[in-house]
């Protein structure tokens, strides 16, 4: 047994409006779940989000931050900034922003940083592509991204959780089967353990994420090291999200 409380967050990604993503929540906007529940909006939206949630235990999260903390960083928004918003969590690294938006270990390491000295939990994702999965160095790739994206943080006393989302599983409909994500959450548990220490390493939250579903969640979340889980497409269908936060 752990004392890490279930956490599954929904990643809006570029969807809306604001009509769309409060249909996504208003069904189960007051009820209690164990987990704790997170929905990242894009930017705009998360005041308004914010003022729909007000009474709910459901909270907000960003899909990125900046790793300015302010000045002539056009379009940039910062972790101080998003901890005004009202946002207690924020995504880093997600493999869309490493892919598209030229993202690597360095740029999240800073990020994380930024976002623990705000007091913003971040959540730092990471996961190998079909390609380096095909050549078996899932685990060399996954080090490297924890090894250079929490490069020289502290995180003792520190609340930050950690995505393993496959880029092959992401939006494919193929996700990891619960014994493969169990094995590489437990390799990622190991890594935290060598580089931070039991104490540290069992207080941080793994999340998996790659077409998750209401048909798969309990499964995923039963493993051992699977303390949460991050869910994209199925978190835009009311009836979908809110059975697999039923699950946790
Ligand atoms: P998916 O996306 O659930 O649609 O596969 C997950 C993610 O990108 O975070």
């Amino acid at each position: 047994m752990n004392n890490r409380r279930p956490i599954i967050i929904a990643n809006w990604k570029l969807n809306g409006g604001i009509d769309l993503l409060c249909s996504s929540v208003v069904s189960f906007i007051r009820k209690h779940y164990e987990a704790e529940i997170v929905v990242c909006p894009p930017y705009i939206y998360i005041r308004d989000m914010l003022n729909f949630l007000q009474h709910s235990e459901i909270r907000i999260g960003s899909q990125n931050v900046s790793k300015f903390e302010s000045g002539a960083f056009t379009g940039e928004t910062s972790a101080q900034m998003l901890k005004e918003a009202g946002c207690k969590y924020c995504l880093i690294g997600h493999s869309e922003r490493r892919s598209m938006f030229r993202e690597n270990n360095a740029s999240c390491q800073i990020k994380v940083q930024r976002a623990l000295d705000t007091c913003l939990t971040p959540v730092l994702c990471i996961g190998e592509n079909n390609e380096e999965r095909e050549n078996q160095i899932t685990r060399d790739v996954l080090t490297r991204q924890l090894t250079e994206g929490l490069e020289g943080l502290d995180l003792k006393d520190k609340e930050i959780c950690i995505a393993y989302e496959p880029i092959w599983a992401i939006g494919t409909g193929k996700a990891a089967s619960p014994e493969i994500a169990q094995e590489v959450h437990h390799f990622i548990r190991h890594e935290l353990v060598a580089l931070y220490g039991e104490d540290t390493a069992n207080k941080i939250r793994l999340l998996y994420g790659g077409s998750v579903n209401k048909t798969n969640a309990a499964d995923l979340l039963v493993q051992p090291d699977i303390d949460g889980l991050l869910v994209g497409g199925a978190s835009l269908d009311p009836e979908h999200f809110e059975a697999i936060c039923q699950q946790a």
